[in-house]
């Protein structure tokens, strides 16, 4: 097996490319809004006192105000009911000031997740989870794209990662990340392939990958020996440690991993989550105010 094609080898730092994301969205937001421009209007709609959810929330919304924007942080009761919630939703998405909307997943057991994400307007579905946005990146044309995915990407394509014709390998096939990972792969003329809990023969699939995605939400359940030397690893796993700090699906033995690229948890795939919910977010301004998307960040 001839390995990937990587121009950036190495440690895949999230982090740092988030900041450099971040720091390229808060200069074009200032000189909007210098300029006279509405600022971007982010949503977040929370249900519950779910703690893990209640950080997640916290990490998007402070992003999205040190970028500049304009944030509606709507917490609703654990016991609100299904009419309630759609009635948040109704409301924030008719604003003319919210640009993107999401609802941070997951929410009680009571309500039904997919019929509260279809209340989200397709222009401002900025987490990419709703059918009409599903439905683009199904057929080939992705339009606001599932921000974990979509941070993956970007990260794949800092490390001049060559997915054309790379096997690739998603272990996962849920609606945040599995499904949409493939997709965007298979986008980027990657061979896909996509494992899930009834897969057979999975350590013979991994052997074989170049690049492997893994989202089975398992904390370490991979060993770092299971990969290829040459493959790169995304670790999309996020689990608090007992006693503090997190893991990944990936249990890399507290050795440096011996692939040609590998992402951190935590510091990977997490930071450029959040900073996808906000670049899909100027762009949904960008098309009701006329600006184009964000561009990419030049690799250092
Ligand atoms: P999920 O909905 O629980 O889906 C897990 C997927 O893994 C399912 O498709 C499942 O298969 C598959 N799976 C489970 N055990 C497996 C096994 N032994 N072999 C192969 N496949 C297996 O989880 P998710 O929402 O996709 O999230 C996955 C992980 O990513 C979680 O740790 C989550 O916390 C993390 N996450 C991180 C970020 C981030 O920003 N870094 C964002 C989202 C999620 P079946 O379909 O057959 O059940």
């Amino acid at each position: 097996m001839s390995p990937v094609a990587i121009a950036r080898p190495g440690l895949m730092d999230g982090k740092a490319l988030s900041v450099a994301w971040r720091d390229a969205l808060a200069l074009a937001v200032a000189a909007w809004t210098k300029a006279g421009g509405r600022p971007p209007g982010l949503a977040v709609v929370r249900v519950g006192d779910d703690p893990a959810s209640a950080v997640y929330v916290r990490q998007k919304t402070l992003a999205a105000r040190e970028a500049g924007f304009e944030v509606s942080d709507v917490v609703l009761n654990e016991s609100a009911t299904q009419d309630q919630v759609l009635a948040a939703l109704g409301e924030l998405g008719a604003r003319s000031d919210v640009d993107g909307l999401m609802l941070q997943l997951p929410v009680p057991g009571h309500l039904v997740t997919d019929a509260l994400l279809e209340a989200i307007p397709p222009e401002r579905d900025v987490d990419g989870l709703g059918v009409w946005q599903a439905g683009r990146l199904g057929i080939g044309a992705p339009d606001l794209r599932p921000c974990t995915p979509a941070g993956i990407m970007a990260l794949l394509e800092a490390h001049g990662i060559v997915l054309a014709g790379a096997r690739a390998l998603v272990i996962g096939r849920s609606r945040i990340v599995g499904r949409p990972m493939a997709q965007l792969l298979l986008g980027a003329d990657a061979t896909v392939t996509v494992a899930h809990s009834r897969s057979r023969d999975l350590p013979d699939w991994i052997a074989e990958a170049e690049v492997v995605v893994v989202a089975a939400g398992r904390p370490g359940f991979l060993p770092g020996t299971a990969f290829a030397p040459g493959a790169v690893v995304i670790d999309v796993g996020i689990h608090p440690k007992p006693g503090g700090g997190l893991v990944g699906d990936v249990d890399w033995g507290g050795q440096a991993p011996a692939v040609a690229a590998w992402t951190p948890v935590p510091g990977g795939v997490g930071p450029m989550t959040v900073t996808m919910l906000l670049v899909n977010t100027w762009q949904a301004h960008g098309r009701r105010e006329g600006h184009p998307p964000l561009a990419a960040p030049v690799a250092s």
